[in-house]
């Protein structure tokens, strides 16, 4: 794998993929704006020999590129959105480049780039020993809201592949096996009467009532649902001032937890919360599901194709300057360090390779991965791009995602993921294997979308 052809052509293409990467960072685009991250990867494939199409008319940012044709068929599932306020300088100390503007703290224009860099390389592996089959990249947005590959899935983009890679930034190089929740993102819209609300209160129905009202219902309902759902919830209108009686009112919710079944029975029970809310209150409720995702399914044949790739390319090692880097940001990272890595926490950054890890263990954050691992056999794992006690979403994540050290990570993963998708791509009782485990992990249940076909995206409209 080490000096394959494909990990040899990222090598070669290594200053054109920190380009690209450096790009996004210096171009954050939240969920469902990704205007600028997605034309810049669809320029890079296309001129790289790929096709183009946006399958998803109601998502304009996402995108397919697709080299070869037929079978075996491998997935490359990157992503490229920003969050809002991680606006911060590659730098030690917290600093935004540009206030109050969003910023590459999950790393996903290293995403972006990898996912690309790996496409490009498979390609050159395939065509340089005529192998049959398609690479195919996924531009997935909007992952921050845990929704858009929801809708790819919803859209069919994903039929058909035969296996699904991803890369996420992380703080250890390896594979965590852990399951991540599956989550219903709701908000409450409450519409009331307005009037004066001290002259005619009388005539005036309250939604900032009917939405405290809910709230109340809520924490009453969390002691009757089943144990390990967490729901949890923020009041983003209440009214405008207190002397008059608020005619809009919102209250939006997550509700997580292990399987989809308890989210979807507890969604159910709050939306009646919420009725019952508008009743009392005089007022009208009007449900506004955002989105929801499935619960995490690692596949562990394709967790050991990765692990040998990650051993046999090698992880990356780092100048003293990097270290002094990584060690300066440590000092300010405020959380303490992840046990379940079992890492000693004093290093400034991670330089080993862990494989899989964490199996059977579990975390209430999401992803819309969970999708695509309920359709086919899917792995996501991590490189190191940070110092070691960067939390993801927070500014030192940030920091380095712009760095030298997130380019050594996005380089690695680059590397891993080519030669991790050739492996798939020639070797078919592999991908057999993998397809057993994902049946016998489905247990016969079947996917079903969980935004319904009437939910539409809250696309943001193009600059102009
Ligand atoms: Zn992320």
């Amino acid at each position: 794998m080490k000096d394959s052809i494909a990990v040899s052509r990222i090598t070669e293409i290594a200053p054109e993929l920190c380009a690209l990467s450096q790009d996004l960072w210096d171009h954050p685009e939240i969920a469902f704006s990704e205007y600028y991250a997605s034309q810049r990867l669809k320029d890079y494939l296309a001129q790289n020999g790929f096709s183009i199409t946006t399958p998803v008319p109601e998502l304009p940012t996402a995108f397919v590129a697709t080299w070869g044709s037929g079978s075996p068929r491998i997935g490359l599932l990157a992503e490229y959105d920003a969050l809002p306020g991680f606006s911060q300088k590659t730098q030690t100390t917290e600093d935004p480049v540009s206030p109050g503007a969003a910023g590459h703290a999950c790393g996903h224009n290293l995403m972006g780039a990898a996912h690309a860099g790996a496409a490009v390389a498979v390609k050159q592996e395939m065509e340089d020993r005529n192998l049959p089959g398609t690479v195919i990249y996924y531009g997935c947005p909007a992952e921050e809201v845990l929704t858009g590959k929801v809708f790819m899935a919803r859209a069919g983009v994903f039929d058909g592949l035969d296996c699904a890679l991803n890369f996420h930034p992380n703080v250890v190089n390896g594979i965590d096996l852990k399951r991540c929740a599956g989550i219903n993102n709701v908000k409450f819209k409450f519409h009331g009467t307005v009037s004066h609300a001290a002259a005619r209160p009388f005539d005036g129905r309250s939604a900032s009532d009917a939405a405290e009202l809910m709230n109340v219902g809520a924490n009453y309902l969390r002691e009757h649902i089943p144990e390990g759902v967490r729901l949890h919830y923020v009041t983003t209108s209440g009214g405008r001032a207190p002397n008059i009686v608020a005619n809009f009112a919102e209250t939006w919710y997550h509700i997580r937890a292990r399987d989809r079944e308890p989210v979807e029975d507890v969604y159910k029970r709050l939306i009646d919360v919420a009725k019952g809310a508008a009743l009392m209150t005089g007022t009208r409720v009007e449900v506004d599901l955002q989105g929801g995702c499935y619960p995490t399914l690692q596949n562990k044949v394709l967790a050991e194709t990765v692990r040998e790739a990650m051993e046999s390319i090698g992880a990356p090692t780092y100048t003293e300057e990097e270290k002094a880097y990584a060690a300066a940001l440590n000092a300010s990272c405020p959380q303490s360090p992840r046990r379940a890595y079992k890492v000693d926490p004093s290093i400034a950054i991670f330089e080993g390779i862990k494989g899989p890890f964490n199996e059977g263990g579990f975390a209430y954050n999401a992803s819309d991965i969970g999708d695509v691992s309920h359709l086919l056999p899917t792995v996501m794992f991590g490189t190191v791009c940070s110092n070691f006690l960067s939390d993801l979403h927070s500014w030192q994540f940030a920091a380095c995602t712009g760095h030298s050290i997130g380019q050594k990570g996005m380089l690695f993963a680059a590397k891993v993921l080519a030669a991790a998708a050739v492996k798939l791509m020639t070797d078919p009782q592999r991908r057999q294997a993998a397809l057993e485990e994902w049946k016998e992990t489905m247990d016969g249940t079947q996917y079903l979308c969980p935004i319904p076909p009437e939910v539409m995206p809250p696309v943001v409209k193009p600059p102009v």
